[in-house]
This record gives C-alpha cells, sequence and structure tokens, in this order.
C-alpha cells in the first residue's frame, strides 16, 4: 500500500497490506494469549504503560515527523499531539488500579457481595487518522490495562504511525499476540469484524460506524463508536469580540479543521456579530499556510483528497442559498491537496456547511438575535458530540448548555479534550465514551460475586 504524502501528492513509501483473509489468523493468536495477559498482576500491565511512554518522549521528533509526511498535519500540532498524549497516559496508570479493583458493596452475617471487572476479552480498535496517537490510545491503552487482547487497525492514511505505534506497544512488553497490527484499509477493517471479537472500538465517520454497527449486532458483541460532530458555539452579545473571535478561529481551523470537535458553526449575537466576523476574518487571514514541516506553519494541507470535493460543494451550496464567502473559498492551486482557509458568513442552517460534517478548514457563521433562537439552532442537527457558548455571565451559558443535547459542553472554551472526563457522543456522534475511569471500565465486562463463608 503506497503512503502518499497530502502536501504534495508524492509517495513516501509502502508498507505492507494485510491479506483480509489473514485477519482470522491473528485472532486466534490473540485470543490464544490473552487469558495469559489478563492474569498478569495489574502493576505489571501499568509498568508496560510507563514504558511506553518513556519511549514516546525518547522517538518524539521522529515520531512527529512521520505523522507530518503521511497525514500533512502541522509539524508543531504533530509534536503537542505527541506531547498530550503523555498526560493520557498518565491517567491511565495512575487510575487503572483503583478503577479496576474488586469493589465489596455488602459485607455482613457472613455474606459478602463483591463486583469484578473481567475483561471483555478479544476487542477491535478501528481507528481515524486525523489523531491517531490520541484516538488509539483512548482505546488500545485502557483495553490493554484491563487485560484484553487488541486488534488494532489504524486508517490507511496514518499506517505508517499505526506501525510506529505497534513497535512502541511491542516494545514497551506487550507480547505481540496480545496487541495485533492490521495494515489495510476497510476490507481488512470488514474481515475484523466478522471474527469472533468480544467489542468493536471505532473512531471514524458516522456512515461507517453505522456499517460497524449493523455488521456486528448478530454477534451481540459490545460496540462503541466515536463519530463525527457538526460542533456549534454560540457568541453571547457580553464578550470581547476580538478574544472570542481568536479563540474559536483556532478552535476551528486547528489540525486543518479535522478535528472531531473542530468548531463547524458558528451563532453570533447580532450586536457582536460584525466586529466579531471582522475580527474573525483578520485572524483567519493571517494564519500561516504552508509547508507542514515547517515550525511555522499552522495550515496544513487536506488529508483526505476527497475532502476537497465536498468542501468545494459546501461553498457552491451556501452561495447559492444566500451566503457571502468572507475569505477563501476554494482549491489552491499547489500540489497535493490544499483548500484555502474559507469564512462563510450569512450562513442558515438550511445550507449543507451547518448540517453535513465539513472536517476541513472551513466555517459557516450565522447572526442570531437572542439565546434562545442561537439554543434552538445549536440542537437543529443529528449530531451531539460538542457545543459550547462564549459569554462572559457564567449562569447564561450554562443554562444554554445545560439545553443542549451533546456529550460536551464547553464555556469559553472550544475544541478541547481532557482525559478526566468522558468523551461521548450522541444521536450521528456515536455511543459510549472513552477517557476518564469509564472509558476504562468501558474494557470490562462486571462479574457479581455471591460470597456466603457461613
Ligand atoms: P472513516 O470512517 O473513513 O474510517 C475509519 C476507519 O474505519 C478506518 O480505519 C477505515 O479503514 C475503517 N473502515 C472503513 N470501512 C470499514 C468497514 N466496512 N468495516 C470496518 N472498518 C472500516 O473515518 P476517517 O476518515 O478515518 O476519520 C474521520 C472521521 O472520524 C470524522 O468523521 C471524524 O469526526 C471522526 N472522528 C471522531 C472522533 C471522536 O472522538 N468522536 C475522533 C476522531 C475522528
Amino acid at each position: 500500500m503506497q503512503v502518499v504524502n497530502p502536501a504534495t501528492g508524492a509517495p513516501i513509501g509502502a508498507v505492507d497490506e494485510m491479506d483480509p483473509g489473514d485477519v482470522e489468523a491473528v485472532y486466534e493468536r490473540a485470543r490464544a494469549a490473552q487469558a495469559a495477559w489478563a492474569d498478569r498482576p495489574i502493576g505489571d500491565r501499568i509498568e508496560v504503560v510507563r514504558r511506553l511512554r518513556a519511549a514516546v518522549v525518547d522517538r518524539l521528533d521522529a515520531l512527529a515527523a512521520d505523522l507530518t509526511a503521511e497525514t500533512g498535519k502541522p509539524i508543531s500540532q504533530a509534536r503537542n499531539e505527541l506531547n498530550g498524549l503523555l498526560p493520557r497516559l498518565d491517567f491511565f496508570c495512575d487510575h487503572a488500579a483503583a478503577t479496576l479493583a474488586d469493589e465489596t458493596v455488602l459485607a455482613e452475617d457472613g455474606l459478602r457481595e463483591v463486583i469484578a471487572h473481567e475483561p471483555l476479552g478479544v476487542v477491535a480498535n478501528i481507528s481515524a487518522w486525523n489523531y491517531p496517537y490520541f484516538v488509539g490510545s483512548n482505546v488500545f491503552v485502557p483495553a490493554l490495562l484491563a487485560g484484553n487482547a487488541v486488534l488494532y487497525k489504524p486508517s490507511e492514511l496514518a499506517s505508517l504511525t499505526g506501525r510506529n505505534i505497534a513497535d512502541l506497544v511491542w516494545s514497551a512488553g506487550v507480547p505481540e499476540d496480545v496487541f495485533g497490527l492490521l495494515i489495510g484499509g476497510g476490507e481488512v477493517g470488514a474481515a475484523l469484524l466478522r471474527t469472533g471479537i468480544d467489542g468493536v472500538f471505532f473512531t471514524g465517520s458516522h456512515p461507517t460506524g453505522q456499517r460497524i454497527a449493523v455488521e456486528v449486532a448478530p454477534s451481540l458483541a459490545v460496540v462503541q463508536l466515536e463519530l463525527g460532530g457538526k460542533d456549534p458555539v454560540y457568541v453571547a452579545d457580553d464578550v470581547d469580540p476580538v478574544l472570542a473571535a481568536e479563540s474559536l478561529a483556532d478552535g476551528a481551523f486547528y489540525n486543518t479543521g479535522q478535528s472531531c470537535c473542530s468548531v463547524e458553526r458558528l451563532y453570533v449575537h447580532e450586536r457582536v456579530h460584525d466586529a466579531f466576523l471582522e475580527h474573525f476574518v483578520h485572524t483567519v487571514e493571517h494564519f500561516v499556510v504552508g509547508d507542514p514541516r515547517d515550525e511555522a506553519t499552522y495550515i496544513g494541507p487536506v488529508t483526505r483528497p476527497q475532502q476537497l470535493a465536498v468542501l468545494e460543494a459546501q461553498v457552491d451550496d451556501a452561495v447559492a442559498k444566500g451566503a457571502t464567502v468572507r475569505t477563501g473559498g476554494h482549491r489552491l492551486d499547489r500540489p497535493g491537496s490544499w483548500f484555502a482557509p474559507t469564512v462563510i458568513a450569512g450562513a442558515t442552517n438550511g445550507m449543507a456547511v451547518m448540517r453535513d460534517e465539513s472536517f476541513g478548514p472551513i466555517i459557516g457563521i450565522a447572526s442570531v438575535a437572542e439565546d434562545d433562537e442561537a439554543l434552538a439552532l445549536m440542537n437543529d442537527t443529528e449530531y451531539g458530540l460538542t457545543a459550547g457558548v462564549y459569554s462572559a455571565d457564567e449562569d447564561r451559558a450554562r443554562s444554554i448548555l445545560r439545553r443542549v443535547d451533546a456529550g460536551s459542553a464547553y464555556w469559553n472554551c472550544c475544541d478541547r479534550v481532557s482525559p478526566r472526563l468522558p468523551w461521548s457522543g450522541r444521536g450521528h456522534s456515536g455511543i459510549g465514551s472513552t477517557l476518564s475511569t469509564s472509558g476504562i471500565t468501558a474494557f470490562t465486562r462486571p462479574k457479581a460475586w455471591h460470597l456466603r463463608s457461613s
């Protein structure tokens, strides 16, 4: 399988793609190896993750360079992702033992009731390319800590990084059979679903997630889906429009807009709308677009070349329905897959740019007259990943956000994920959650012990 640099369109190497017919054998080896892994003391498994962390620190620059080469992620943002991985690993190491320990919930008259957290068994980790270290580790780290074997299928657009992740995991001390690497595209993922896996943990788009849920349903395996978003933010009339515009431009365009929690829709109170829009466009026009290997670059190429047509169609649809392109709105004329950072003003929820996930450097902005109008427009979506309110008044923001149907609520911040908080989507954004201690127990099933000593 050729690895292509999206910044140039040139091939940069090749990786061996697995034959889908070979997936079953990897599964069988994982099944055979899982029990011994689960039998190891939890302290041993935590030690393995600590060694993995040390290896990431040692190899950080080389890992970042590979990530930039194959996805076009600007190099400073690739390093940020790797540095951001470290506190996630620390969180899991710090909380795994207590979270996975048996809980005695009753002890009286010779009777004890105990909850044990047993591993699911062999789980599939089918992953996306946009934050491969984050979305991969959210699954395989707690899954391994909980005693599961993991079959890890990185995105075909991040295969070099997938290989690097497997090397890190194996060299930290996880046996190769306990962490199986499946390099390939959708067919390899589909073959994985046909094995006897006990759970599938998927990060990717809604259409693929839905297909996976249907495919796996007859087996009754656990299914957890982290899917796309159409994340809205409301800017109230009591904010400093300059500060809000700078923060939200970053939230919309960081990682070239290719984050599940990128700000995708903005509703701005009419009293601050014009000032906000002016500063927003000014900020976006000063983003450095260029070679992702340059330290100064903020906007890189679009990783999936097919997404360029989606972005173009969203611009055309918005213009046809009366919106105005304030900056950008077109591909960039250079090799590779590039789209100019784009701001669309006068957007309405009838436009594709406000309804369908864009997953690129584009944002739609609408003016609203009051909080309730903003709330109704924010909830007018099939997705439910994150939503935010920028306001000087916490009570006002929280009263809106309490009524927003989304898994994460942001007051005066956006595009943010914390290892301490559950990460979950509603509606087309998915089911189940990763991160936090519930993102550790997600990889277990309870056993209820009824123990009578007399
Ligand atoms: P995608 O759905 O195209 O692919 C995801 C993975 O599924 C890849 O590894 C792919 O090979 C595999 N796959 C494809 N067809 C399959 C099949 N039939 N059976 C099994 N596996 C199959 O998504 P993508 O382009 O890699 O990622 C971008 C999407 O991921 C966006 O929608 C983004 O919002 C979402 N995402 C969500 C989160 C979150 O936490 N909610 C995080 C990152 C990305």
